[in-house]
């Protein structure tokens, strides 16, 4: 029987990277969409083309609001039965902005998407999940670097990611179920046209060693492979994918 993936954010960027692979490997995929229909039903399709007829479940779901995350995984468990993977992947950046400038409604939108919707799908994983399972967190190399004078609110919310992959790997550890994070660097996605500069991956990419940004292919295949059980022994590990940025 195949398993099932279940993944924040999924209409676009690395969350349809990861919904796609894992469809071609076999799996179901039930993933979740904020409020872009068209990318959500274009990522169906591309799984349907990568997998079997019927692999996919698109739910629309804002991992701010607790009833819309519990609705995501109900929704998930009633077509597919059990969950064997999660990937709380859904986030957002700001404007570039220095922290003088930033009002509190964007830090509360930043923080409430970031830090609480990630909490959010973490516990309702934590309720779903069974031995022999497996989740990753999407960090950023933000967390790392601090994002100054552009989306210190963003690093810090990833900071907050690293701190829950830690905790939620020992806490659900006894139970069999690995946790892990990954922090991408810059990667060519929407995210940062969202943020109001879209040529940021293009001009930053050039200044990583590896001279060049990332695809979200690249980061999906780590993604994969933490699920997958070729990582049976790595839990509460928060992997750079970040062409060493
Ligand atoms: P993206 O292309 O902008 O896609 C964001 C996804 O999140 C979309 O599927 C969007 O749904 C969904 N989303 C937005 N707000 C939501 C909400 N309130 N509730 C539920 N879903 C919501 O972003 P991406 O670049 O793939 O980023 C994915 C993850 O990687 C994020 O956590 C981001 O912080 C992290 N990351 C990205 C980079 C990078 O360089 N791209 C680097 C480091 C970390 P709709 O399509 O419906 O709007």
């Amino acid at each position: 029987m195949a398993k099932t993936v279940l993944i924040t954010g999924g209409s676009r960027g690395i969350g349809r990277a990861t919904a796609v692979l894992f469809a071609s490997k076999g799996w179901n995929v039930a993933f979740s969409y904020f409020g872009n229909q068209k990318s959500a039903n274009e990522t169906c399709a591309k799984c349907e083309r990568a997998g079997y007829t019927g692999n996919v479940l698109a739910r629309k779901c804002d991992v701010r609001d607790e009833l819309s995350v519990i609705d995501l995984f109900t929704a998930a468990r009633e077509r597919f039965g059990s969950i064997e993977g999660v990937v709380n992947n859904a986030g957002i950046v700001a404007p570039q902005s220095p922290i003088a400038e930033m009002d509190v409604e964007r830090m509360k939108t930043v923080f409430d998407t970031n830090i609480l919707g990630a909490y959010l799908v973490a516990r309702e994983a934590a309720r779903t999940l069974h031995s022999g399972t497996a989740i990753v967190n999407v960090s950023s190399m933000a967390a790392k670097l601090g994002a100054p004078g552009e989306y210190i609110d963003y690093a810090g919310s990833k900071g907050a990611i690293d701190a829950l992959t830690i905790g939620l790997a020992k806490e659900l550890g006894p139970m069999g179920i690995r946790v892990n994070a990954i922090r991408p660097g810059i990667i060519e996605t929407d995210i940062y046209a969202s943020g109001g500069h879209p040529d940021r991956a293009a001009e930053l990419g050039p200044t990583c060693p590896l001279g060049r940004s990332g695809d979200p292919e690249e980061v999906a295949h780590s993604i994969f492979w933490l699920i997958s059980p070729d990582a049976s022994y790595v839990t509460g590990s928060i992997m750079d994918i970040s062409g060493g940025r």
